[in-house]
């Protein structure tokens, strides 16, 4: 089986269409009003989380980093689903507490956060996780300003990378985090300070499919967070070893497997509980738990040959999904998963290439795939649009209007 046909079975099929959330794609559009639009499944997210609870311990606490699709509606379908939000700018941290997650559950990292978003986060009672020392300087301001204790957190730049990663985050000179040589002095700073000190936060990558790797990453992480708790101004609630779990785009990547992660997990749990009494290990995840839930559904708008090749020009582009582009982080282009989806069950009848509307060759959704007949009017679909989409493109290049975004 293709990645493209693993997907399109587990969304599931209905009368010869691909189905999203049960709801036919066609009679989708029709409820959306117009295309192009990015559609959610949300049976399949709870699928995504009960499988990762599944194969994580119990008690490591499961977190969303909302930068991977912060739509409202999805938000709050997973609030019931998480133990807690990880945002990245003050938009992000009220998008999080729109929901019914509870603040003390939500932590705020990021280089560059502002003085007024420093002041959201600890009028908020979120958890900030500091980026460098000056972070401290203006955390403690701004809680002395409002008249609360603030909950802090150090992200520290590990010593070590992970290999594997699409995206690497941590490790040598970065701009991520605190280097972990110098972790002890800040923590010096913070004793007796009226601060409530959390815990620390590493995270080295983003986008692996490598289990060993990331369970290495997560050992070392531990063993670093042991060392520098010796200089912790209070106990440690919290261990924080980020995420990275990575989903298959490409026909060449391999799905992740998790179970050697939670075995490790669970061992894990088991040094920190000795090393570190009443704090628990947290897991980050933004695209695993819902860049595979996700569709962009884009409508066929003209049919051209050119010189022998066939193009299919579709309403959408990389304005709304930069990533299938290949534009968005990736050094080889490689086709994402596709499909024409109100012809799920027809068989290939040739090569096309898929683009999209904008003006510039770089609006590739698909280079000669093997689709079947599909002609004006019919729908092409992009999968694994769930994480990085729409807020990861530049959606005001060349001026069209911004899709909807339902959770069916
Ligand atoms: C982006 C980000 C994540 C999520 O990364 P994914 O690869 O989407 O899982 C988690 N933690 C932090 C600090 C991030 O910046």
């Amino acid at each position: 089986m293709t990645l493209t046909q693993a997907l399109a079975a587990r969304f599931g099929r209905a009368g010869g269409a691909l189905a999203v959330g049960g709801v036919p794609v066609e009679r989708l559009a029709a409820r959306v009003g117009a295309t192009p639009f990015f559609a959610y499944d949300r049976g399949l997210l709870a699928d995504r989380l009960a499988a990762v609870r599944h194969a994580l311990p119990a008690g490591v606490h499961l977190s969303y980093a909302v930068k991977a699709n912060p739509m409202p509606a999805l938000l709050h379908h997973l609030s019931a689903l998480v133990d807690g939000f990880d945002v990245a700018s003050g938009l992000e941290l009220r998008a999080a507490l729109d929901t019914p997650v509870r603040p003390e559950k939500v932590s705020f990292a990021g280089p560059g956060k502002t003085v007024a978003e420093i002041r959201q986060a600890v009028a908020s009672g979120v958890t900030v996780e500091l980026e460098s020392e000056l972070e401290l300087t203006r955390v403690r301001a701004a809680a002395a300003e409002i008249g609360v204790a603030a909950r802090v957190a150090v992200r520290v730049n590990p010593d070590f990378a992970v290999r594997g990663s699409g995206m690497r985050l941590g490790g040598g000179p970065q701009q991520f985090g605190v280097d972990s040589e110098r972790v002890p002095d800040l923590l010096r700073l913070m004793a007796g300070e009226d601060l409530e000190f959390q815990g620390f936060h590493i995270f080295a990558g983003s986008q692996n499919l490598r289990a060993e790797e990331i369970c290495e990453a997560q050992r070392r992480t531990v063993d670093l967070v042991v060392a520098l708790a010796e200089h912790a101004p209070s106990p440690v609630r919290y261990v924080n070893v980020g995420g990275g779990f990575g989903i298959p785009y490409t026909a060449r990547d391999t799905a992740l497997d998790l179970a050697p992660i939670g075995e490790n997990l669970a061992k894990l749990t088991d040094v920190v509980a000795a090393a570190l009494p009443g704090a628990r290990i947290a897991v980050e995840l933004g695209r695993y738990l819902v860049g595979e839930a996700g569709v962009y559904v884009t409508r066929v708008l003209d049919r051209k040959e050119s010189r022998g090749k066939v193009f299919l020009v579709v309403d959408g582009g990389l304005h709304h999904q930069l990533a299938a582009s290949g534009n968005f982080g990736q050094t080889i282009r490689r086709n994402y998963p596709l499909a024409v989806a109100n012809r799920i069950d027809e068989t290939a009848a040739g090569k096309v290439s898929v683009v999209g509307c904008l003006c510039t060759p770089l609006d590739l959704l698909g280079d000669d795939v093997d689709l079947p007949a599909a002609d004006v009017g019919d729908l092409i679909v992009l999968f694994q649009a769930g994480a990085y989409g729409l807020t990861a493109s530049p959606t005001a290049f060349l001026s069209h209007p911004a899709p909807v975004e339902v959770l069916v």
